[in-house]
C-alpha cells in the first residue's frame, strides 16, 4: 500500500533532526483553512493537532474551499455532496463546530481571483477571531496540487491583512472588526514536491491519534474502500504473505484496519523522531517572529517572572 509514499516519508523522517516539542499557545478559537474535504485528516497532519486543541477546550471550524468534484469515482455533483457530508462527519469525530464550503471548482482554483478568495478568508477571520489558524504551508517546496498552492497563498495574505483596518473597510458596516491571527500551524505534503521544512513538533495522545484515524477513514469516498482492501489482500496472497489480523475480515474492514496501522505507524514514527510517543510536525509562525529582538526580550522577561 502506498509504497511510494512510504519510501518518501521514511527517507524524510530519517533525515530529520529532532524538533522542539511545543505547548499550545493561549487561546480558545481556531480555524482550519483547506482546499479539500480531507486535507485535515490525512497522514501528513492536522487531525491530531485539531483533536488536541478540542481536548484542551478550543472551538474550531473547518473550511473546504473547493467542491472536491474530482475526488472519488462518482459524478462531479455526487462527489461534491458525498465529500462534503464526509467532511462534516470527520469534523464531528475530531470535535469541530462546523464546516464551511466555498465550493470553488476542484483543480481549477488557479484561475479563480486570489483577491476574492482572500477576502472570503478575511471575512471568516473577522467573524471567528481565531487565536490559531491551521493550513497548508505557502512557503514549503512546490506542491503539485494547484488547490493546495492557491489556498496556502490566500491564507498567508489573509491572516495578517485581516488585522488592518484599511483592508476591506466596508466590513465594518457588517459589524466585523479587524483581527490579526497571532499563530499559524502550517503543513505540506512530503510526497507532492520536495518535502516540508517543519520547525516544531506537537505531541499527541493515543486517543487523539485514534480519533484522527477514525476521521481519516470517514472519508470513504476516497479512502479505506472495500476495493482497496480486496486489492491488498489479493497482493498479499499472490506474494505468499499472511496477515492473520486480516483473516475473516470483509474487504471494507480489512481496508480500515490497514489504514489504522498506517496512521498509528506514521504518528509513532514522527513521535519517536521528536521525543514523544506520538506527534505531528509543523512550520509554526508566531507573532513577533518578524521582530526577533522584541521576541528575545519578551522571552527573557517572561522567564524572570
Ligand atoms: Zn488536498
Amino acid at each position: 500500500m502506498k509504497r511510494w509514499l512510504f519510501l518518501a516519508v521514511a527517507s524524510f523522517l530519517q533525515a530529520a533532526e529532532p524538533l522542539p516539542l511545543v505547548e499550545l499557545p493561549k487561546g480558545q478559537t481556531f480555524l482550519v483553512f483547506q482546499p479539500h474535504h480531507d486535507d485535515h485528516t490525512t497522514d501528513y497532519g492536522m487531525g491530531g493537532l485539531i483533536a488536541r486543541l478540542v481536548d484542551e477546550g478550543w472551538k474550531g471550524w473547518f473550511l473546504r474551499a473547493s467542491n472536491d468534484e474530482k475526488d472519488g469515482a462518482a459524478s462531479y455533483g455526487v462527489n461534491d455532496q458525498v465529500n462534503l457530508r464526509e467532511s462534516q462527519a470527520a469534523g464531528k469525530v475530531l470535535g469541530m463546530e462546523g464546516v464551511y464550503s466555498m465550493s470553488w471548482r476542484n483543480d481549477y482554483m488557479d484561475s479563480i481571483p486570489l483577491l476574492e478568495l482572500r477576502e472570503q478568508l478575511i471575512v471568516l477571520i473577522r467573524k471567528h477571531r481565531p487565536d490559531v489558524v491551521l493550513g497548508h504551508d505557502p512557503w514549503a517546496h512546490y506542491d503539485r496540487n494547484p488547490d493546495h498552492r492557491k489556498v496556502a497563498r490566500a491564507l498567508a495574505e489573509a491572516t495578517w491583512m485581516s488585522g488592518l483596518a484599511n483592508v476591506h473597510p466596508e466590513h465594518v458596516a457588517l459589524g466585523l472588526r479587524p483581527h490579526r491571527v497571532p499563530v499559524l500551524f502550517l503543513k505540506a505534503r512530503w510526497d507532492y514536491g520536495r518535502g516540508h521544512e517543519a520547525n516544531v513538533a506537537v505531541s499527541l495522545t493515543a486517543e487523539q491519534v485514534r480519533r484522527k484515524a477514525i476521521a481519516y477513514q470517514t472519508h470513504r469516498n476516497v479512502y479505506a474502500s472495500p476495493a482497496m482492501g480486496a486489492s491488498i489482500c489479493k497482493q498479499l496472497e499472490a506474494e505468499g504473505l499472511t496477515a492473520t489480523e486480516l483473516d475473516g475480515l470483509s474487504d471494507g474492514d480489512a481496508a480500515v484496519r490497514i489504514e489504522e496501522w498506517y496512521m498509528d505507524w506514521i504518528s509513532r514514527k514522527v513521535g519517536a523522531a521528536n521525543g514523544a510517543k506520538y506527534a505531528e510536525i509543523y512550520y509554526r509562525v508566531a507573532e513577533f517572529d518578524h521582530l526577533p529582538g522584541l521576541k528575545s526580550y519578551l522571552e527573557k522577561s517572561q522567564l524572570k517572572k
